[in-house]
């Protein structure tokens, strides 16, 4: 029997630097030898969706993503669950995935870590539409993304104001809109895994499988990808406040340094599973792509359910559950859940 490993490797050639290599291919062969790589330059979601089904049929040592997070996004639903792990060569625009498990941005580097084999397993969200890996928004943090994306699209002229200050844009972007959209709030629904439901006006939801989202902001400190828990991160509208918007900018800004756990207009909630209903159809991203627009959402945990290669100081004896929770959603209760004003609370252990 050969002991040469089998990759796929799936170039997105959209994503930020892959593009700018252009003996890419030639440097991934050499890096990931004397391994049998197959490579694919990724034409669409569905095509390397196809592929990866094949890879994890005739069990591919590895998958491996050559982008951002977007990329490996298309390929989770594929691979959750499964015996094959994800690989990542992180050239794109976000790579909060990758920078979790501190995967380099240098090629060879995040190569030699495939090539190494040690492997560990995070939990991923899944959603009815989509099942991501990092974070996903409904509100204010969508309404932004979107923003700049149609801005691009429609003007030359702002096109040209991004490539000058790269990923800032969102933060100007978001200032602007903060400061000058008409509205900004949306009423919600949400309800957990014991039925309890909570209304609420907020300016935006996060739903946090780390502690990072976008590279800057560290928006839920105490976020784990390894706790089979989901990390709500409630923005606020209060009532009658003074100042809102300029104290909603206040909070934003805190947000970065992950300072923003606390504060009266920010809550915290961690499930295993919850349930949002929105007075209107309003816009979901995960991985930082736009992922759905309807009026009801729900997320719930797949509790180690994404076999990574990670840096041999970071792989962790882990294995999957004994019963997968893929398509039983309440079958897995070995963490228990609370609902905490501050978020201080991390989710206790059942005894
Ligand atoms: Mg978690």
């Amino acid at each position: 029997m050969s002991s040469t490993k089998r990759f796929l490797v799936i170039v997105n050639e959209q994503a930020g630097r892959c593009a700018l290599l252009p003996d890419l291919e030639a440097r991934l062969r050499a890096a990931l030898g004397p391994a049998e790589v197959e490579l694919l330059r990724s034409e669409d979601a569905e095509h390397a969706e196809a592929a990866t089904a094949r890879a994890r049929q005739h069990k591919y040592d590895a998958v491996i993503m050559v982008g951002g997070d977007g990329t490996h996004h298309g390929v989770l639903d594929v691979l959750a669950g499964g015996d094959v792990p994800l690989g990542l060569i992180p050239l794109g625009t976000a790579n909060d995935l990758a920078a979790e498990h501190g995967i380099p941005q240098d090629l060879e580097a995040a190569c030699e870590i495939i090539r190494e084999g040690c492997r560990t397993t995070v939990d991923l969200i899944r959603t009815k539409e989509k099942t991501f890996a990092t974070a996903g928004g409904l509100g204010l943090c969508t309404d932004v993304a979107l923003g700049v994306c149609e801005a691009r699209q429609r003007s030359w002229l702002f096109h040209a104001f991004m490539r000058l200050v790269g990923g800032l844009i969102y933060q100007i972007y978001l200032v602007y809109r903060v400061l000058f959209a008409a509205r900004l709030d949306y009423r919600f629904t949400l309800t957990d895994d014991t039925g309890r439901a909570r209304d609420l006006d907020a300016y935006m939801l996060l739903f946090m499988n780390q502690a990072f989202l976008g590279s800057n902001f560290r928006a839920a400190p105490q976020a784990s990808n390894r706790d089979g828990v989901l990390d709500v991160i409630v923005v606020k509208k209060l009532p009658g406040r003074r100042f809102e918007r300029l104290q909603l900018l206040r909070t934003v800004a805190t947000c970065l340094k992950g300072q923003h756990i606390g504060r009266p207009d920010v809550e915290v909630i961690r499930a295993q599973k919850v349930e949002v209903r929105a007075t209107e159809p309003v816009a979901f991203f995960a991985d930082g792509e736009l992922v759905a627009k309807t009026d009801r959402y729900t997320f719930k945990t797949l509790r180690r359910a994404l076999p990574l290669l990670v840096p041999k100081e970071r792989a962790i004896v882990a294995r999957l559950p004994r019963r997968s929770n893929l398509g039983d959603w309440s079958a897995d209760r070995r963490w228990d859940r609370t609902w905490s004003v501050g978020g201080s609370q991390r989710a206790p252990r059942a005894a």
